[in-house]
């Protein structure tokens, strides 16, 4: 697909052109990755953190939130409860906590690989690439590192730098495959600044960097934080991308377009924009992965990346059958074994 065909879609706003876009996404999503969808279970195993994104309500600028960080013994039984309710993936997520160290974590993932059949997937930030390596030794099969936007100059004012240590995400995800993880990458949607030219460059970026797992959202912002406060600019009018569920779903729907076989989910942030169903319609647009929210209740509050967030469709709802039935009305099937990328040869 050249540049100007995405950029064509990215503004494209008459429903009728639009369902040849989701046919089209959904017809390749079957074709390349068939109808199961794979549940991974999410565990947000810390809210602590060393950064200060200006769209993140983690933020370490935001000191009036409570902090906490799950015990070991904790983490290992939301790993039982995703095995038992039948899911292929748990997924580690945190803020980029420095407490989280190496040994405790490598301690962590081989405790879940030896009590389970369980993938593990982690999302810890931006970490030291001894510790990532410790983590894949450890049994870890998949990391998620979205680059959240191609724009250096967009990344740049949205995405601090730790003193002294360069932000390169782009570097951390060719490091990750390397080390043998599949790699998953994604960005936000409507970030104030973003233009639509940028995100066809973030599209190109998908599958330039190969990725097996795309993650998308919209940008939701948070009242806590610079970019929730308005106080960083939008693009000139007609440049900026909208933050809306309808451009996340050409986004997903693209995405599966350019990398036809990676695993994509439907996210809860697009989840959150349409409580009723907004992550059906992500299945039905090129998603074929969801990730139920497993994080005990008490922390889930506390993990507000956005407003709403603690309080997530995907929670407890989909402990029962809900999330199954929802699946199979849909004319999909729930995946089994560990949903891993297969590449087609
Ligand atoms: N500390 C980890 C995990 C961050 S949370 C990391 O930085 O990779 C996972 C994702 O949530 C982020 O990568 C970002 O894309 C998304 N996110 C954070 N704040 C958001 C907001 N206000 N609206 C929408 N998505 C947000």
């Amino acid at each position: 697909m050249t540049r100007a065909e995405v950029l064509r879609w990215l503004r494209e706003s008459d429903p009728a052109a639009l369902d040849e876009l989701w046919a089209r996404a959904d017809a390749t999503r079957r074709e390349h990755v068939g109808d199961a969808v794979h549940l991974r279970g999410l565990v947000e195993i810390s809210n602590r953190c060393a950064r200060s994104c200006a769209y993140c309500g983690i933020s370490a600028a935001n000191r009036d939130l409570i902090r906490y960080r799950m015990t070991a013994g904790e983490i290992a039984a939301c790993a039982r409860q995703a095995a038992a309710l039948g899911y292929g993936t748990v997924v580690l997520q945190a803020g980029e906590d420095l407490g989280i160290g190496r040994e405790w974590l490598a301690g962590g993932v081989r405790r879940i690989k030896t009590e389970s059949p369980l993938a593990v997937t982690l999302s810890l930030g931006e970490r030291p690439e001894g510790d990532l390596a410790a983590w894949r030794a450890a049994g870890a099969d998949r990391y998620l590192l979205r680059f959240e936007t191609s724009d250096a100059v967009l990344y740049g004012r949205i995405h601090p730098p730790l003193a002294g240590r360069p932000s390169d995400r782009i570097a951390i995800l060719a490091r990750l495959r390397e080390l043998g993880y599949e790699v998953g990458s994604g960005v936000m949607i409507g970030i104030p600044g973003q233009t639509f030219d940028s995100l066809a460059a973030d599209l190109e970026l998908f599958a330039g960097l190969d990725l097996d797992m795309i993650g998308v959202g919209p940008f939701i912002p948070h009242p806590v934080t610079p970019l929730g406060r308005g106080e960083l600019p939008d693009a000139p009018a007609g440049e900026q991308v909208p933050n809306t569920e309808l451009m996340t779903y050409k986004v997903v729907a693209l995405a599966r377009l350019v990398c036809p076989d990676a695993n994509i989910p439907a996210t809860t942030a697009l989840a959150i924009l349409n409580i009723a169903n907004g992550r059906e319609l992500g299945l039905a647009r090129g998603a074929n992965v969801v990730m139920p929210n497993l994080t005990p209740a008490r922390y889930r509050a506390l993990y507000e990346i956005y407003p709403g967030k603690g309080r997530s469709p995907n929670t407890a709802a989909d402990r029962d059958a809900g999330l199954s039935c929802a699946i199979e009305r849909m004319g999909r099937t729930v995946g089994a074994g560990l949903g891993p990328r297969r590449r087609r040869l």
